[in-house]
């Protein structure tokens, strides 16, 4: 990429085709298939739905390859719009034919925004959740599309979002940081002096996306947020804010925030939760990682208060940027603002 084209702003069309270009390669849909953690939870979220499906009409907000319209006929339904805005649709519509289902789904190419459906639906089902829950904005079209085709008492599959929050001792920032005193050992020459810059280039303003392990969590999490995607407004999810508090476990020290979320399916009998928590098996969201400027020591019952708040970038509206408020023990309040970009952004 040449450089003016880094520095170019680019508008709101711009930055929705270059979003819905990343969803026409084979790539993405491999990753997200391959999520059976992902995959499974719909899939049983969609058939433990099976009353409220059988013989309906279904919107599959953001069809990619079909799956959970597929999924959607397997559990009865009578008719689905397959709604996808990038060229997958193309492909959605070859798996549609391969399991004979061309007379139940309905592939439609376009934005949910913009396309137009000869009836309202009695069930909306949507994978629309990016990093940190937010990232990618696309529950605005969930939203749009609630409001103008879902029935009135339809269903929404899933109906709920909660995001988390926990202090860390991030391994990966801490071992990179330790290399600079390992150095002389290894060559004898000492580059201890690194470990400032290190920790300026390793601690930045960047949401790193990265799996956080069990032991690296030093207090229960918080849950700061839930949104009730029957209530919801796309006002409302714009920025999403919650305060969190925290009694560390042990002595340690605070190098990160981790972010993640589940959402939940509603059940007949009981409700099913995908989660993307470092304490559950892994998913292809992984977990978000906030680093503070410089890690802070922690012993036993350490408080650390603070609030948290998610909204689109300004410059880039799918992305988000993450503000973070915390204080830790006697510490002063410290505030920091982070960024999540993509590939394709012009960032
Ligand atoms: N439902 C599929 C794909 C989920 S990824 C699965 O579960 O595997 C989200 C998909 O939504 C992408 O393919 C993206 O191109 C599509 N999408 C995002 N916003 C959309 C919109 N406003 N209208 C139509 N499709 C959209």
């Amino acid at each position: 990429m040449s450089l003016p084209s880094k520095k170019r702003k680019f508008d709101r069309t711009t930055q929705d085709k270059l979003y819905f270009e990343s969803y026409s390669d084979v790539t993405i849909h491999e990753e997200m298939l391959a999520d059976k953690v992902r995959t499974n939870s719909y899939r049983l979220g969609i058939l433990r739905n099976y009353k409220s499906i059988r013989g309906k009409v279904v919107l599959d907000v953001g069809a990619g390859t079909g799956v959970l319209s597929v999924f959607c006929v397997q559990a009865g339904a009578k008719r689905v719009y397959a709604v996808e805005a990038s060229s997958i649709a193309e492909q959605a519509k070859k798996i549609v034919k391969l399991n004979k289902m061309e007379d139940a789904i309905t592939v439609v190419h376009g934005t949910v925004e913009t396309i137009e459906l000869p009836e309202s639906v009695d069930v909306i089902v949507s994978e629309w959740m990016g990093y940190a829950l937010m990232h990618e904005s696309m529950l605005h079209s969930v939203l749009f599309a609630r409001d103008k085709w879902l029935k009135s008492g339809g269903l929404i599959l899933p109906s709920q979002a909660e995001l988390y929050i926990a202090p860390i001792n991030e391994a990966v920032a801490e071992d990179r940081l330790n290399f600079w005193y390992t150095v002389k050992e290894q060559y004898d020459v000492d580059m201890t002096c690194m470990f400032d810059f290190a920790r300026k280039c390793i601690m930045n303003n960047e949401i790193v996306v990265n799996s956080v392990s069990v032991e690296d969590v030093l207090s229960h999490p918080a849950k700061f947020a839930e949104l009730d995607l029957y209530k919801a407004t796309t006002e409302q999810v714009k920025r999403v804010s919650g305060a969190f508090s925290f009694e560390c476990f042990g002595s340690s020290s605070v190098n990160a925030f981790c972010l993640w979320f589940s959402v939940t399916f509603q059940g007949e009998d009981k409700p099913l939760v995908l989660s993307t928590s470092p304490f559950k098996q892994e998913t292809h969201w992984k977990q978000s990682i906030l680093y503070l400027d410089e890690p802070v020591d922690v012993v036993q019952d350490t408080k650390i208060v603070g609030e948290i708040t998610l909204s689109p970038s300004e410059k880039s509206p799918r992305h988000i940027c993450a503000h973070l408020d915390c204080t830790i023990g006697e510490q002063k309040m410290k505030s920091k603002t982070f960024k999540l970009g993509e590939s394709y952004s012009d960032e």
